[in-house]
């Protein structure tokens, strides 16, 4: 497990003294990244104490070997390509794919896929095996061979993609369909939910760092669900899509390089 820090400035006044540490940048922003297992590390601790700065943001990345000793784990893609069609914002691009006569504009929540997404053109895959739509956070998307050779054994089944405003499918692409809802909740801390005031839907911010929060009940059969709570994502809230442990190593095995997976704290197997 490795400890990754995401730092951001925008007092440029501070480069002179991270440009010391050896880092350098190509915009007005002091922005970069290091591991807290980097030697410089400690020095950038010391700076941020000393100066009472924040701007850090913190992530933690699993080894394969780490992450293979859980039941359950939550998915995210660093390959989001594309918009819904048409883009010309949000709300229209999704007004076809999905029912939105429930969905409330305060807190975003209230809406179902009832058809397929719409986009401009097929995917250039080149090694990449899952993609991800602009503004759509719990939607994966894979090429027909994928979903074949990786979700198709599971029984994790698809639905097409279409072309455009046509009703034409895609060659190239199709999207995973996880219609499951896990049985039980996630112990979330309590101060990351909120009550929309108007539609009374509870929505939380996503918890993703460090490991997953734990599952009051952990399912023992099933590949693919996604959860009931929805979490804050901008126009549209999302549910989080967990797969197991045997859907995580088909897809290590089949070249998952643009996957980023969580485990699911209380999942680990124990030893026998
Ligand atoms: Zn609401």
């Amino acid at each position: 497990m490795r400890i990754k820090h995401h730092i951001l400035f925008d007092d440029k006044s501070l480069m002179p003294t991270f440009e010391e540490m050896g880092f350098y940048f190509k915009s007005e922003f002091v922005v970069f990244e290091i591991y807290e297992d980097d030697s410089r590390w400690p020095l950038i601790v010391d700076f941020m104490q000393r100066y009472q700065v924040g701007g850090n943001r913190c992530s933690v990345e699993f080894s394969h070997e780490e992450l293979a000793r859980y039941h359950w784990l939550t998915l995210w893609c660093t390959w989001q390509n594309g918009y819904p069609l048409p883009d010309s914002g949000p709300l229209d691009s999704i007004a076809g794919t999905y029912d939105l006569s429930q969905y409330c504009t305060t807190c975003g929540a209230g809406w179902r896929q009832v058809a397929p997404f719409r986009i401009l053109s097929e995917p250039t895959w080149k090694r990449r095996k899952i993609m991800m739509l602009n503004w759509i956070l719990d939607a994966f998307f894979v090429s027909p061979q994928t979903w074949h050779d990786v979700f198709r054994p599971f029984d994790i089944g698809y639905r097409p993609v279409y072309k455009r405003m046509t009703g034409v499918p895609m060659e190239t692409v199709v999207q995973l369909d996880i219609p499951a809802v896990l049985p039980g909740t996630f112990d979330l801390s309590g101060d990351s939910a909120h009550n929309c005031a108007v539609c009374g839907t509870t929505t939380y911010f996503d918890p993703r760092s460090g490991r997953y929060p734990a599952m009051s009940i952990i399912p023992t059969t099933g590949h693919a669900y996604v959860s009931q709570e929805e979490f804050r994502g901008g126009t549209l809230t999302f549910r989080q899509v967990f797969f197991s442990h045997e859907v995580y190593m088909a897809l290590h095995a089949y070249g998952d390089k643009n996957c980023e997976f969580t485990p699911v704290v209380n999942t680990e197997f124990t030893s026998p």
